[in-house]
């Protein structure tokens, strides 16, 4: 069992983030990413939670797996959205049951279609029945604080959220939440500008907890800008351009790793304490990163 913040302690780490799979197909393909990922002996991996709870079986389990079949630390994330505050007490119980040492604290969004935006100040759905439902994931995070003497991480946003009420509200509230947090992974951004903003505006703020950056290897032009525009993160023209030029999936792939790969250098040179790989899944193009990066496979 590490706590993230003795890994970050230890020197500049590099992690894995997974989504439970739906069907018994994805599962397979899961676990043989697993095993060539975790061959890179990375500090952590992550595995998602779908908004409304629809994943929490699977998260858990897939936690477990990752532990116990792989040997590597791992971290689930929590969402809050649609939860009642008993349902997130019984979630935290089982995890301290599993001996787990860190989470994720988000809030998590309500299902969209997948044409609309989500709209500046809109609102989400309340949880049915129970007590009342969280309205954002620093209130999980201190719900989870009281309960568990765990590491609590939460995400962030360098380019900002695309539901804040305003930049100046999002930064105030993003400081606030991610000081009481031990460390907090960002969103996926394509230019290390935003992400060395982001670090000297908290730290202005006199809030320095380590913000790891997240990693996207552009590799497919619909699914980065489906959830840049999501997220609100810039998909630049250039690594856009790039990519609709390709004549091939392995020339994109190549692309993808190489911006990445790039992208990777510049945070680590930077000082970026930890670089967190969004894999979809898929281990070619987060193993290759992974190399180009220092962490070559055993
Ligand atoms: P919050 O911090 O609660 O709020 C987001 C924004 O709302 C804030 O930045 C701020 O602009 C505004 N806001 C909230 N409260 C206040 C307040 N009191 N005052 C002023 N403004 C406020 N989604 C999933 O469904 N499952 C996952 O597993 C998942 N994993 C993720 C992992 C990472 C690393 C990241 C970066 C995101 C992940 N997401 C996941 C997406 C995340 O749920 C969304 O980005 C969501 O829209 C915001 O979550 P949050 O935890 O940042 O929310």
């Amino acid at each position: 069992m590490a706590r993230i913040s003795q890994l970050l302690d230890a020197g500049q780490t590099l992690s894995f983030e997974f989504s439970a799979p739906r069907d018994e197909e994805g599962a397979e393909r899961l676990r043989q990413t697993l095993a060539r990922l975790a061959a890179h002996r990375p500090q952590f991996m992550s595995v998602t939670y779908g908004a409304g709870g629809a994943t929490r079986g699977p998260t858990r389990d897939w936690v477990r797996a990752i532990r116990e079949d792989f040997a590597v630390e791992a971290m689930p994330h929590l969402t809050c959205v649609a939860h009642t505050r008993d349902e997130v007490a019984a979630i935290v119980r089982d995890y301290q049951s599993d001996g787990i040492a860190n989470i994720l604290a988000l809030r998590g969004d309500a299902p969209l279609p997948s044409s609309s935006l989500p709209p500046r100040g809109g609102e989400l759905p309340k949880a049915e029945g129970g007590s009342p439902a969280f309205d954002a994931a620093a209130e999980l995070a201190r719900f989870i604080r009281e309960r568990a003497d765990w590491d609590i991480g939460v995400a962030a946003h360098p380019e900002g959220h695309p539901m804040a009420a305003s930049v100046e509200a999002d930064l105030a509230h993003q400081s606030t939440k991610l000081a009481q947090a031990d460390f907090a992974i960002t969103q996926f951004f394509y230019r290390t500008e935003y992400y060395e903003q982001f670090v000297s505006q908290l730290d202005a703020r006199g809030v320095r907890t380590p913000v790891i950056a997240g990693i996207m290897p552009p590799t497919n032009v619909a699914s980065v800008e489906r959830m840049s525009a999501l997220n609100g993160t810039e998909f630049p023209s250039g690594i856009h351009d790039r990519l609709e030029r390709a004549s091939s999936q392995a020339e994109r792939r190549e692309i993808g790793v190489e911006t990445a790969v790039e992208l990777g250098r510049e945070l680590l040179e930077l000082g970026a304490p930890g670089l967190h790989i969004y894999t979809m899944n898929f281990a070619r193009a987060a193993s290759e990163v992974a190399s180009a990066l220092g962490w070559p496979a055993d």
